[in-house]
């Protein structure tokens, strides 16, 4: 069966609605193809806070000195230089205006008083979703999609890109139950299918160090087949094998903890035997190796009220909060006997590290290891605790592309009529991608793709 549209939309998680509602607002007739029953990818279980410098929430928090370059720096610095700066830029630039569109026009509903300070970056500068989830603006994009009249296809897999016989990319030919059709684009095709950190086999190849002890955070979707599809159709990947492990994972199912992003207000991390090992603020990369050389290579991220009500993790995340302690990996408590009793640390120890860390408190303070913004008093309960392994979570690489979405040969040519958008690509995020990163980087050029598409087919 084949269908003539002006832009096909592959992938339905936040680059992929972000290019569909684009391209249909610059009057393409599109439609989005999404090869799981659902939509949503990684899109949807991410924490989904996004980075945008000089944000609205900035000012109430008495941030006035943040800027896209230096959110350009922080971003370039925390890949290791190896990232494409001018990609980069692309993206801080455009970050604003990005969430402002998620705000005002799509309806995302964000927290007005408080931001994430992620790792690596300079700044605290995320957004918070309500909910601090993706789901908040995955709802909100299927409910534009639908108020727009797109088309949004499910069970249908992009198998293969069509070219024309000089070269551009003019449709894809997909399946759904064994059955093939073919959708054609007059304007082009965006590629926006997601990582592959749900296929082992295929990180294991690019990456042999991440082997099968590693489980994963990723949607089961984000296998990463159209990688190789683009690969066909001429496209470059490149940094194929930086593979972001996110430190805080569950040791049993390997899907994330957002519950114990208490440490971005003040939770400690602690190993074994009670002692803190690396600065909690510190790059995913760094903590994921940390941890993984302490005994038995997991962690205890431990926090008590004080922390948790600043973020409250604990009543934001309920199902996480009641499955963790009934899988036995969480536990809450009045007191630090009670902590050590649980995690099995050293009474002694544990009372010492928390003597030491509740004396350094706050910004400027902590003389062992330097903690950014700043450690917090934990001598009163209630106390969390939960263990924690580092899980495969972002694959930095994927096919190269320039400042406008467009999908590159080995050569450096552009593509004509593919264009690719989110994790997908392979040039922003160098060796290391920088929490909140994400979801500024979909959305900026998904909608730059979308945009583009929907041009060329006029
Ligand atoms: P991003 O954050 O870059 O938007 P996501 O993981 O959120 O990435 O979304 C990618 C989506 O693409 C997922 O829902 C995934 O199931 C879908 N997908 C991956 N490969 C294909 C394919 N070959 N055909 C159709 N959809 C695909």
């Amino acid at each position: 069966k084949t269908s003539n549209y002006d832009v096909v939309v592959i992938g339905a998680g936040g680059a992929g609605f972000s290019a569909a509602i684009e391209a249909k607002n610059a009057g393409a007739n599109v439609v989005l193809l999404e090869k799981m029953p659902a939509v949503g990818g990684n899109s949807l279980i991410s924490g989904a806070e996004m980075n945008a410098a000089r944000n609205w929430v900035q000012p109430k928090l008495g941030i006035t000195d943040d800027s896209p370059e230096l959110h350009a720096q922080d971003t370039f610095k925390g890949g290791d230089g190896k990232g494409d700066m001018k990609v980069i830029n692309v993206m801080t630039h455009n970050a604003l205006d990005a969430a402002k569109w998620c705000r005002d026009y799509l309806g995302v509903r964000f927290e007005d008083d408080n931001l994430f300070f992620f790792g690596g970056h300079s700044r605290k500068r995320a957004l918070i979703p309500v909910g601090h989830t993706g789901t908040e603006f995955i709802a909100k994009f299927q409910a534009k999609a639908d108020e727009l009249g797109i088309p949004v296809i499910t069970n249908m897999k992009a198998e293969e890109l069509i070219k024309d016989k000089d070269g551009r990319v003019v449709g894809v030919k997909a399946t759904m139950d064994g059955n093939t059709y073919e959708f054609n684009a007059k304007g082009g095709v965006v590629l926006a299918t997601g990582g592959f950190g749900a296929n082992p086999q295929m990180v294991k190849k690019y990456n042999p160090k991440i082997d099968e002890r590693f489980k994963t955070t990723d949607a089961p979707g984000t296998t990463g087949e159209a990688l190789y599809m683009a690969e066909r159709a001429g496209a470059e990947l490149v940094n194929m094998g930086y593979i972001q492990t996110y430190p805080i994972c569950d040791p049993i199912s390997g899907v994330i903890e957002l519950i114990a992003d208490a440490r971005f207000d003040g939770a400690i991390m602690l190993n074994q035997e009670g002692k803190r090992f690396v600065e909690e603020l510190d790059r995913r990369d760094v903590l994921s190796e940390a941890i993984l050389k302490q005994t038995g290579g997991y962690c205890w991220v431990l926090w008590n009220d004080k922390i948790g009500s600043i973020s409250n993790t604990v009543k934001e995340h309920p199902t996480e909060y009641e499955a963790f302690t009934k899988q036995g990996i969480m536990k809450t408590c009045d007191d630090l006997k009670c902590i050590a009793d649980f995690t099995k640390i050293p009474g002694e120890q544990l009372e010492a590290t928390i003597k030491r860390v509740s004396s350094m408190a706050g910004k400027g303070n902590d003389k062992d290891f330097n903690h950014r913004s700043g450690l917090v008093d934990m001598t009163q309960g209630k106390y969390y605790v939960i263990k924690a392994v580092p899980s495969v979570h972002h694959t930095m690489g994927g096919v190269r592309i320039n400042e406008k979405a467009q999908a590159l040969t080995k050569e450096g040519k552009v593509i004509p009529g593919l264009w690719a958008a989110g994790e997908v690509t392979g040039v922003t995020h160098g060796t290391n991608r920088l929490g909140g990163n994400a979801y500024t980087d979909i959305i900026v050029f998904g909608r730059i793709a979308g945009k583009a598409a929907a041009e060329a087919a006029k």
